[in-house]
């Protein structure tokens, strides 16, 4: 049936399947459905779409209708891309976003998983976004630029998809978000008000750089259950608001419950 795979995606999975023998499992047994699935489906970057549902968002839509933030064990997190699906599909997410740290191997393996369940699941499958967390130089401060709905398999992600913190030029804010741009994504600002320096001036100093929005809504004393840290999300809606900015949510995820940070 398959009589063409773009070079760029099977290369990708060959990069990707040295890594991990995990992934060479996932991708030898369904190799040509995935990749005929992911020229339909996924290449194809939808940003308005994107744009559309990040302005929908309020304090209320994390962590059960929406979730933009969420980590696996191909960086920091615990869950497997597989568990992590299976719980926003039991607990009915609609839009979610794997972001882990300078890597997308988690998120190949999580469309694996839901492509594998289309047909079969009895709940409704959640849409999965591309998303990716880069540690960058903002200020001379170092912060977290989180980027969403790009082409995974663009090159000018490539600095940013090796698994460690890109150096020097790669690593400015600048360079990260005309980055994410290039690829066709959206770049926010992940939670604002946990570095060192002032909210207001890395707002702004985003803001001067073309960043696309700021994560809002962002839980910051681990509460159970989560919830948005109520006077921090009012100053950063304030500053979104002043800005033109997108607003985000997510819960942060590294540990085995999507509805928590830790
Ligand atoms: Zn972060
Ligand atoms: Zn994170």
């Amino acid at each position: 049936m398959l009589t063409h795979i773009p070079k760029e995606i099977c290369r990708h999975l060959h990069r990707i399947s040295q890594k991990s023998w995990d992934i060479v499992k996932v991708w030898g047994h369904h190799i040509s459905v995935e990749c005929q699935v992911f020229v339909a489906n996924e290449v194809q970057t939808n940003q308005d779409r994107l744009k559309e549902l990040f302005q929908s968002i309020t304090a209320d839509s994390c962590p059960n209708t929406y979730n933009f933030h969420l980590h696996t064990h191909h960086s920091d997190g615990r869950l497997h891309p597989q568990q992590l699906i299976q719980q926003a599909i039991k607990t009915g997410l609609k839009d979610l976003a794997i972001t882990d740290h300078h890597s997308v191997n988690g998120y190949w393996l999580a469309v694996s998983y839901l492509l594998s369940q289309q047909g079969i699941s009895a709940q409704p499958l959640p849409k999965l976004w591309t998303g990716i967390e880069i540690t960058s130089i903002l200020l001379q401060t170092n912060v977290h630029i989180l980027g969403y709905g790009f082409d995974p398999n663009h090159a000018a992600l490539e600095p940013y998809l090796q698994g460690t913190a890109p150096t020097e030029a790669k690593g400015q804010a600048q360079q990260v978000i005309s980055s994410i741009h290039h690829a066709g994504g959206l770049a926010v600002l992940a939670h604002p008000a946990r570095y060192r320096r002032s909210v207001k001036e890395l707002v702004e100093g985003a803001v001067q750089l073309g960043v696309d929005g700021i994560e809002t809504f962002y839980c910051y004393g681990n509460n159970k259950p989560w919830h948005p840290s109520a006077s921090q999300t009012k100053a950063l809606a304030q500053l979104a608001d002043q800005y033109g900015l997108l607003q985000t949510c997510g819960t942060d995820t590294h540990g085995l419950d999507i509805h928590q940070r830790l």
